[in-house]
């Protein structure tokens, strides 16, 4: 079976096309770059239209396929910028009725969970997802994907897009600042705020903007660094532990940090756990995640009516049923 997959919910147009041993046969991404400021719904559903066809051809290209030896057409119906999800529901259903082919609607964050169990091996971790809008701490429990933790406020990606766009750097401002935070600096005393297996970071976003004029960039890059993945790896591991699950792993942009990765890796080491890290360019967004959930759903019979296939802004990881696991 081949699937093509097409991921379009914010900053990235991406097409992956990939067959059900897991073969990634194309993958073709377009990320946006505000000059300034952050992602706006509309321009940047005005750059997916004008990248998608070159996408499109390019992904074609680069697994020497055409349309109708594709079996299943995925995209990422949700959650995401309703205006961005429009663009990749539009594409995939045209090609899915042109080539009278399934369609299949992935929730976006689902994605991101099955691609790292499948470039991993791992088998039932405890998933800290991190992206531009999302923070949460969430693992398996009978069928579903559950929440055990999540921010309280604004996304860890928010933040650190927010700081690093009022410090005068563009979008995407985490691998920026990762950049900046890479010698070790002067660390700066934050609220370092977790309750449970929640966090919070809006605090700690007022106060590093109002120490902008008095510290230097980078020890505020490296003090937001450190605070902040120790915060989500300390939810993190009191999942694992109230849990009794011995396996990590990372999903979402802010993954692709080198500083968290090494960070999640001791401590998995230190409670006898182990940490599963992969390729960094599958942390942030693209199609070949939509692609392989895609399969996973269609052997699980979760074929999509295109007539009631409309885009889901705010459609929750909980709400979704686990797909077959190939
Ligand atoms: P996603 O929507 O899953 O692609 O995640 C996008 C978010 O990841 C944005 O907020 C980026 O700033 C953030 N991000 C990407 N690469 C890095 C990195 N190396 N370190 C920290 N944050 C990152
Ligand atoms: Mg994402």
């Amino acid at each position: 079976m081949i699937s093509i997959g097409i991921e379009s919910t914010a900053h990235t147009f991406g097409i992956g096309i990939t067959d059900s041993q897991g073969k990634i046969l194309a993958d073709c991404r377009r990320t946006i770059k505000p000059e300034k400021g952050g992602i706006h719904p509309r321009d940047t559903s005005r750059h997916h239209y004008d990248v998608a066809p070159d996408v499109l051809k390019e992904a074609l290209g680069q697994s020497g396929l055409n349309l109708d030896q594709v079996d299943i057409v995925a995209f990422s119906r949700g959650p995401g910028l309703g205006p961005c999800l429009r663009v990749g529901a539009t594409m995939a259903r045209a090609i899915a009725v042109a080539h009278s082919k399934p369609l299949i609607g992935v929730n976006h964050c689902l994605a991101h969970l099955e691609i790292a169990l499948k470039l991993t091996g791992a088998k039932d971790p405890v998933f800290l997802y991190l992206s531009g809008g999302n923070t949460q701490v969430i693992s398996e429990a009978e069928g579903r994907y559950v929440v055990f933790g999540e921010t309280e406020d604004i996304a860890i990606g928010n933040l650190l897009d927010v700081f690093a766009r009022s410090a005068g750097l563009s979008f995407p401002g985490g691998p920026k600042l990762e950049e900046l935070a890479m010698n070790e600096g002067k660390l700066i005393d934050l609220p370092y705020v977790v309750k449970g297996m929640n966090v919070s970071f809006s605090g700690l976003l007022t106060m590093v903007q109002s120490l902008m004029q008095k510290e230097r960039l980078e020890d505020l890059a490296y003090s937001i660094q450190e605070v902040c993945f120790s915060m989500l790896l300390e939810a993190s591991e009191r999942a694992m532990a109230y849990l009794g699950k011995n396996e990590l792993t990372l999903a979402g942009g802010v993954g692709a940090n080198k500083r968290l990765r090494e960070m999640a890796g001791k401590m998995c080491e230190e409670r006898g756990a182990k940490f599963f890290d992969y390729a960094k360019e599958y942390y942030v967004d693209n199609g070949v995640m939509i692609s392989w959930a895609g399969l996973e759903h269609f052997s699980s019979g979760d074929v999509l009516p295109v007539e009631s296939s409309k885009a889901l802004q705010k459609w929750r990881i909980e709400d979704v049923k686990i797909p077959r696991r190939l």
